[in-house]
């Protein structure tokens, strides 16, 4: 079967071609936290499936680009410095922090990149892509001094979210001036600064302000990614206004199709409710945790429903995701000590390449994760039932192994093994601790990248150092 995603802008399910066909690499853009609190798993949820896509291209053979943006200056994480009466730059480092543990800790596979709206560079690249729109009457500057995206001079505008225009309503981020704008759904580009502002702000040809929300990230997609990418993706209530906003910044700009296909998960809800910052009815990974809960644990409970299928959050999910991966655990134990007798003259059957291929094939289908998941369920059933009366052979049940450990690549849900820390570095973790409490951060840096080199990673937290093996 070919490889087919649900693109929203057709709303139908489509082949995936890469943009370059000659090529297997592809591009793919991810919005991500806006790092004002700590991310819920609301969040984590989408950041899951976005996960699940990338593995699933890499197993089969696509080498993914992928960027995941950080959103460090808009409204909230404005009024969030504020109130704790801190520059904005340390208020959302505590929350990109937390947000770089919490994807460790659910292993999900980091970006390649992870651009920050703050950045200079990107600023920069906002700002020459609003003077292009400007200079194309896409844009206008209002007697409020912030400028706006005309939609009306836009013809696709909406053709994303299949919305009519005359709809339109005031969305929660847009500020409050709307009645200087030309019409309800033109968004700013660029936010003229006010006294809420604070120190936040930069110079532009507009005079001093700060980049919209959605300018930011198609400045750092094209900026990173060129001016068209293979995948976007995000979670539903991304659709309208910000998506259908980045299409026609990038495209208004660059007059070139700006994403091939977009994708778009479905809500994690808690009683039947949107889980959201706004509701209060949000857990975060350290909440889940806190009720002893792992981490694979949770990864389980995020991964198992499809993605456009809204998955309900309780704790007895999270007690079902334990038991179901018990199951996997035993099996594995099990599969292990069958295959220990294995004899290479014995071999015969159970070939790794006469296993199936429905797992893989599961995922062609719009990344058909139950469907994927119910075959290793009942594979696990029928070779704990061969294994219960002594009747599989060892060669298969490598064979079983070596196919686990394919699909595994895709589900990253095996138990952690503590890894044992190898005496060099060791060495250099003792000797980068000292470094830092004798304030050399130049040679702590130089003993981080020694021990990155060696396949290890080095964590600072409040308890000190810690050690991990470097996911790839
Ligand atoms: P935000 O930080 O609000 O911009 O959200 C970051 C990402 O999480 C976006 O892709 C959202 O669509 C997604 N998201 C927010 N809440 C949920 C939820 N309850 N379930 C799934 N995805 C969500
Ligand atoms: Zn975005």
């Amino acid at each position: 079967m070919s490889l087919r995603f649900f693109n929203t802008y057709s709303r139908q399910l489509e082949e995936f071609t890469p943009r370059d066909p000659t090529s297997r690499k592809i591009d793919i853009y991810t919005c991500g936290p806006t790092v004002y609190s700590r991310a819920h798993i609301g969040n984590f949820r989408a950041y899951m499936f976005e996960d699940l896509l990338q593995r699933h291209l890499e197993a089969r053979g696509y080498a993914v680009h992928r960027v995941m943006n950080i959103t460090d200056v808009d409204d909230k994480t404005i009024r969030g410095a504020r109130e704790a009466g801190i520059p904005l730059a340390k208020f959302t480092e505590q929350f990109k922090q937390a947000f770089f543990e919490d994807i460790e800790t659910l292993r999900i596979k980091p970006a390649d990149e992870f651009p920050a709206a703050t950045d200079q560079r990107y600023i920069d690249k906002m700002i020459a892509m609003i003077e292009t729109l400007m200079s194309r009457g896409l844009a206008y500057q209002a007697d409020d001094k912030s400028v706006y995206f005309r939609i009306n001079k836009f013809p696709n505008y909406g053709k994303l979210a299949h919305f009519d225009l005359s709809e339109l309503k005031p969305t929660g981020r847009v500020r409050h001036d709307e009645y200087d704008k030309e019409h309800i759904g033109d968004f700013a580009l660029w936010k003229a600064w006010d006294e809420e502002d604070g120190e936040v702000g930069w110079d532009s040809p507009w005079g001093r302000g700060r980049p919209g929300w959605h300018i930011e990230c198609s400045a750092m997609a094209t900026a990173l990614l060129g001016d068209q990418i293979d995948i976007h993706c995000g979670g539903v209530d991304n659709i309208f206004p910000h998506h259908e906003a980045e299409i026609a910044q990038s495209e208004g700009v660059t007059g070139k199709k700006f994403a091939r296909m977009w994708l778009h998960c479905a809500h994690l809800l808690v009683d039947g409710q949107k889980m959201a910052k706004s509701l209060v009815n949000f857990y975060t990974v350290p909440d889940v945790l806190a009720k002893g809960y792992t981490g694979r644990e949770l990864r389980y409970a995020l991964l198992r429903v499809h993605y456009r299928t809204q998955l309900n959050f309780t704790w007895e999910g999270m007690h079902e995701a334990r038991e179901s991966l018990e199951r996997i655990d035993d099996w594995l134990m099990r599969l292990r000590e069958c295959g220990a007798s294995f004899q290479p003259a014995n071999s015969g059957s159970g070939q790794v390449e006469n296993l199936p291929h429905n797992f893989d094939d599961a995922l062609d289908d719009d990344l058909n994760i139950s469907a994927a998941l119910g075959f290793l369920f009942e594979t696990i059933r029928e070779t704990n039932r061969a294994m219960d009366v002594d009747e599989l052979e060892a060669a298969t049940a490598n064979a079983w192994l070596s196919w686990w450990e394919r699909i595994n690549r895709v589900l990253d849900l095996e138990k952690e093994t503590a890894d044992a820390i190898p005496p060099e570095i060791s060495r250099l973790a003792d000797e980068r601790a000292r470094a830092r409490a004798e304030k050399n951060f130049a040679r702590s840096d130089e003993l981080r990248d020694q021990i990155a080199a060696l396949g290890w990673q080095v964590r600072d937290t409040k308890d000190g150092q810690k050690l991990a093996r470097r996911r790839t």
